[in-house]
């Protein structure tokens, strides 16, 4: 098992993804909505790792919603990365992390690919973010 890191430009948020697979191999996409495209996201993500998401100064992050609301997209109030997202489905949180925001901003990982997701119900977007996306844990400090 490797563990990936990742923080945001001033370190506030954090996020760590446990995974056996080797970074050619790992979920890499981008997100074709325009939110994703205004960061260039790569989001990173395994579905049978599990990711570890961390908010140092609560009062510091940013929950910021578009489109369904259904998902919360974790933007520091600090430096204004985007460190990525998590979603609950069925009781359980799911996460993915930007790969831009890990060890060398990421190159390891490679090029992502594109995907659009407009035409998908809100319920196909919890079915595939619980499919692809990470099991995590979220914890916020004061
Ligand atoms: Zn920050």
């Amino acid at each position: 098992m490797t563990k990936i890191n990742g923080h945001c430009h001033c370190g506030n948020l954090q996020a760590s993804l446990t995974t056996d697979k080797k970074p050619e191999d790992m979920w890499l996409r981008a997100c074709q909505c325009d939110f994703c495209r205004s960061h260039n996201m790569r989001s990173l993500s395994d579905s049978e790792g599990r990711m570890e998401m961390q908010v140092k100064d609560g009062s510091q992050v940013n929950r910021y919603h578009f489109g369904l609301g259904t998902v919360d997209f974790l933007i520091c109030k600090g430096c204004g990365n985007y460190i990525g997202a998590v979603q609950e489905v069925d009781g359980q949180l799911y996460g993915i992390m930007n790969a831009n925001l890990t060890e060398n901003r990421g190159v390891q990982f490679g090029e992502a690919d594109h995907r659009f997701y407009e035409e998908e119900s809100k319920e196909e977007r919890a079915a595939r973010r619980k499919a692809v996306w990470t099991p995590a844990t979220l914890t916020v400090g004061d």
